[in-house]
């Protein structure tokens, strides 16, 4: 789940109930797909990244002019809206789901089993298409971690 990616950054883990940022793609089962979702390069970090988040930062700290709540609120705010950005809201992907569980008849995609009515995953083919009806498939928890592993979330 979304702990995966602050674990990865070495962040503290947080709870949102997002799932994790897919940065690689390797299905199960025969299909195939490519893998690379677009990364940085070095050269992009050292002139791209780093001035931006260097500018976010400072941007924050402008803002919250030393209230450590404010900042703390500003900054999660911004993580949050960054987020829907990538995965649009939950509301939307609560929508997706239950198409996904008509269109796969309460199945897994994947192994097969019965879908459980809660915690079931949305998995993105490739994770830059985002959450389309084309590009996820709903699994169920025990193939999602299978696939994270596969992934490199160990
Ligand atoms: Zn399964």
């Amino acid at each position: 789940m979304f702990e995966r990616f602050y674990n990865k950054l070495g962040l503290l883990t947080a709870t949102c109930g997002l799932s994790a940022l897919q940065l690689s793609c390797r299905p199960l089962g025969g299909a195939k797909y490519t893998l690379a979702n677009r990364r940085l390069t070095e050269e992009e970090i050292k002139k791209l990244f780093t001035p931006l988040f260097s500018e976010v930062r400072k941007r924050l700290t402008a803002l919250s002019r030393g209230k450590k709540d404010l900042r703390w609120a500003l900054q999660r705010k911004l993580l949050k809206e960054l987020i829907y950005d990538e995965r649009g809201k939950p509301m939307y992907r609560r929508k997706l789901k239950e198409q996904k569980r008509l269109e796969q008849n309460n199945k897994c995609a994947v192994c097969g089993s019965k879908l459980p009515t809660k915690y079931s995953v949305l998995d993105r083919f490739k994770a830059m298409k985002g959450y389309t009806i084309k590009n996820t498939r709903l699994i169920c928890q025990s193939c999602d971690t299978t696939i994270q592993q596969q992934r490199g979330y160990k």
